[in-house]
């Protein structure tokens, strides 16, 4: 069992596959989304991944960037999959490509996905992303739910003005299909001096859409999610800066170059790649490093220097 310095049980590991991206959303990074950086390969991950699990790590997310653009990805998610020790494998991406590779990331042992979906229209979401691939995502969640990829989340992040009227096209895709649609605050990560007048906070939501019913949370989720009358899906609020969770933080990010981010606000990187070779040696800095978790993240009096394309949201 990993415990930090404030008692908190830390068993969720964020990993990282690459800093790349084929969208260029408006609030994530440092816009420098096509560049590559290192990336770890499939035995360093592996051999990470494994070092964490012995640690007491036992649910995996994988993320980015965007996972999907590494022609590896399959081996990734098997590699992963077949840890022992792991528990729950899912994946986080916009979903450009999720359509062709759905059955093999199913097959190779992935269980559950979170797709980024902005915007249903057509040109919101060219706007945010760069890009006009909304049908491309739209295939991609069908394809997700077909496989039996399960469950499926939807997460979006709204900013006034400019994708926030539609939040009501975005909740109604949790009426008709087991899909949670989740919407996350916007973080001070591109544009710090603007996100606070631009995000809507879950509250706010929570006052358009009155017709929602709290559900019971999880401990350790995240998101406080809302049911509806004859809804098959539910609605979910993450919201960091509003009604920040750090008490309950129980995740790490292993990042694209073998480092470890500690917290997703904090730019405090630690180089795990040094250890590879003597997984004994490895470990134990994953133990020590686990005690340097910082309480809480400090949105709100500063804003970080890394974007999160570099970081794995
Ligand atoms: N490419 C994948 C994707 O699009 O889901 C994974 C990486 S992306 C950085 C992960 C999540 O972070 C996305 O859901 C995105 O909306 C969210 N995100 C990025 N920048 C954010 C910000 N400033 N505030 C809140 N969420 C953000």
């Amino acid at each position: 069992m990993l415990t930090d310095a404030f008692g908190r049980t830390i068993d969720y590991l964020r990993v990282s596959v690459t800093t790349r991206c084929n969208l260029n959303c408006v609030y994530c990074g440092k816009q420098d989304c096509e560049k590559k950086d290192a990336e770890l390969t499939v035995a360093q991950i592996e051999t990470l991944v494994r070092a964490f699990a012995r640690c007491g790590i036992k649910k995996v997310r994988v993320t980015g960037g965007e996972p999907l653009v590494r022609s590896d990805i399959r081996e990734i998610v098997a590699a992963i999959a077949h840890t022992p020790g792991i528990e729950t494998l899912g994946l986080t991406t916009n979903g450009v490509l999720l359509a062709p590779l759905a059955k093999t990331l199913f097959d190779a042992g992935l269980q559950s996905v979170n797709i980024s979906l902005d915007s249903t229209d057509g040109s919101t979401y060219r706007h945010l992303t760069g890009a006009d691939v909304l049908q491309r995502v739209l295939e991609g969640i069908d394809e997700a739910r077909l496989i039996g990829l399960s469950p499926i989340k939807l997460n979006a992040v709204l900013m006034k003005g400019v994708n926030a009227d539609g939040a009501g096209a975005l909740v109604s895709l949790a009426k008709n299909a087991p899909i949670d649609v989740r919407f996350i605050e916007l973080m001070p990560f591109s544009v710090p001096g603007e996100s606070d007048a631009l995000r809507v906070t879950g509250d706010e939501l929570l006052r358009q859409f009155p017709f929602l019913t709290p559900l019971p949370t999880e401990e350790t989720e995240t998101a406080r999610y809302y049911t509806a009358p004859g809804y098959l899906g539910r609605i979910g609020f993450i919201s960091p800066v509003s009604h920040k969770f750090c008490e309950r933080c129980n995740r790490v990010r292993l990042l694209a170059n073998g480092s470890v981010r500690l917290c997703l606000a904090a730019d405090e990187t630690y180089d795990l790649t040094a250890f590879l070779h003597d997984e004994a040696a490895l470990e134990k800095e994953i133990r020590r490093l686990i005690l340097k978790k910082p309480a809480a993240h400090l949105f709100g009096s500063s804003a970080p220097k890394h974007g999160l394309n570099r970081t794995g949201g």
